[in-house]
């Protein structure tokens, strides 16, 4: 029986796909290349905001076109719908969309194989070798991996509509985690990403969290830590603190923390920490203890009651605090929030003038960012091989999201040089040369 698994939205999603691999392969099911040769499509969801929620809907209506066709060459494909948009809307799938086999939320990601078994009378396989199954669960270019430490949310702020779906905030035992990266990092994965919906709640203390960090720094083969979505307030700021003390060494510089806003007016009505002075003296007490750190963070355009000036702030911010990497979202009320009370007064044109000023204003200042790290060396991981380029990506950047580094490829010279091919997840120092829209050009400096 083999399967499929298409996966939308965010890393937490490619951390629980990853999950049902795991299950679906030790119950004896097969992996296919695609959904034309899956006997099960498994689509895992999104349903953050209405794009996500749109492209799913698509997605769904896509899959249902393969299994249409597969059905007149006699294969009945299984159309299965996981994940968050599963979870929100679970019984309008069911009366909308009845091409959808089965269907089920979050929190079952590590049963997937046996209930698919169950609900389809599949036999199970038994003796699946443990370490085969690893195997075929890693990618063979990709040499970092998001790992969960904790689901849902507790913290309600009245836009979002996760804590819904994803449930109340739980995190992970630790050995599960250890575990977790020990077999990535036996699989050859060198970074691992910590994804969450919220990461400083990790545990009954932060120094929980701590501790955490230092047994990953532990396992051998990781060489990069990437620690993502870390609520901007004072346990944050106390978990930063912590690790200057503590001088990690594989905590790459990279500090992902959403604001949302900066006027404090907006973050109440949001029910959201924080101030523009508060986020300023976080933002920068973390650049004064992280050496080369650069800082992603995301702001939600558009929310009720926002005005210019409060997009004016947001350039201030942006302008005095020269963040590397920035996302802009515009508001859409989400049903089951309290901010859906405000449905009928979103200006849907007016969010997206807001969103194109910030974002060209943004630009102009990620230019000159940019063209200030020229001539710097950093740290890489090589993730691609082109016919003449090398994609490499520093630490300073996150998989899939931000920058790449492209540096000029020429086989025979390479070979001349180094006497041996470039090896996709090997490190190297390269230089910035220059830039080419949102990446950067490099050279190789030397590699280790
Ligand atoms: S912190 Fe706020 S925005 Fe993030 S998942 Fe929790 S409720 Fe949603």
């Amino acid at each position: 029986m083999k399967y499929y698994i298409t996966t939308l939205g965010c890393p937490k999603n490619e951390a629980d796909s990853r999950e049902m691999d795991k299950s679906l392969l030790l119950e004896g099911f097969q992996k296919a290349n695609s959904p034309e040769g899956a006997d099960i499509h498994i689509i895992n969801t999104c349903a953050f905001i209405e794009d996500a929620k749109k492209e799913t809907i698509d997605t769904i209506f896509q899959a249902i076109e393969v299994k249409e066709i597969l059905k007149t060459k006699k294969n009945d494909q299984k159309l299965i719908v996981v994940g968050c948009f599963a979870e929100r809307y679970h019984k309008e799938i069911e009366i909308e969309i009845p091409e959808v086999d089965y269907i089920f939320g979050t929190g079952l990601y590590h049963r997937a194989g046996e209930l698919i078994r169950n609900k389809f009378q599949i036999p199970l396989k038994q003796n699946v070798d443990y370490y085969k199954v690893l195997e075929s669960i890693k990618s063979p270019n990709k040499f970092y991996a998001p790992v969960k430490i904790s689901d849902g949310c507790n913290r309600n702020c009245y836009f979002c509509a996760i804590p819904q779906f994803r449930g109340n905030f739980r995190f992970r035992e630790k050995s599960e985690i250890l575990r977790e990266v020990q077999e990535l990092a036996h699989l050859g994965i060198k970074e691992i990403c910590l994804v969450s919906q919220d990461t400083n709640s990790y545990g009954n203390h932060y120094q929980e969290f701590i501790e955490l960090l230092e047994q990953i720094e532990q396992i051998s083969g990781i060489e990069w830590l990437r620690i993502l979505y870390l609520y901007p307030d004072k346990k944050t700021q106390k978990i930063l603190e912590e690790i200057y003390k503590k001088n990690f060494k594989k905590i790459v510089p990279y500090l992902e923390s959403p604001l949302q806003h900066v006027s404090e007016r907006i973050l109440k009505k949001m029910n959201r920490f924080g101030s523009y002075e508060f986020f300023k003296d976080l933002f920068s007490m973390a650049r004064q203890m992280i050496p080369d750190l650069e800082i992603r963070t995301s702001f939600l355009i558009g929310y009720p009651e926002e005005t210019w000036e409060d997009i004016e702030l947001i350039k201030k911010f942006i302008e005095e605090l020269k963040i590397e990497h920035i996302s802009f979202f515009g508001f859409s009320p989400e049903e089951n929030t309290v901010a859906y009370q405000y449905a009928s007064k979103v200006n849907k044109k007016e969010i997206s003038q807001k969103i194109n000023d910030l974002q060209n204003f943004y630009n102009e200042i990620l230019k000159s960012i940019m063209i200030k790290n020229y001539n710097k060396i950093y740290k890489c991981i090589l993730e691609n091989i082109r016919p003449n380029e090398l994609h490499f990506r520093r630490q300073q950047s996150a998989p899939e999201i931000d920058d790449i580094v492209i540096v000029p490829f020429e086989y025979s010279e390479w070979k001349k040089k180094y006497n041996h091919l470039p090896k996709l997840g090997s490190f190297y120092n390269v230089q910035i040369t220059g830039s080419i829209s949102y990446d950067y050009l490099g050279k190789i400096v030397s590699n280790e």
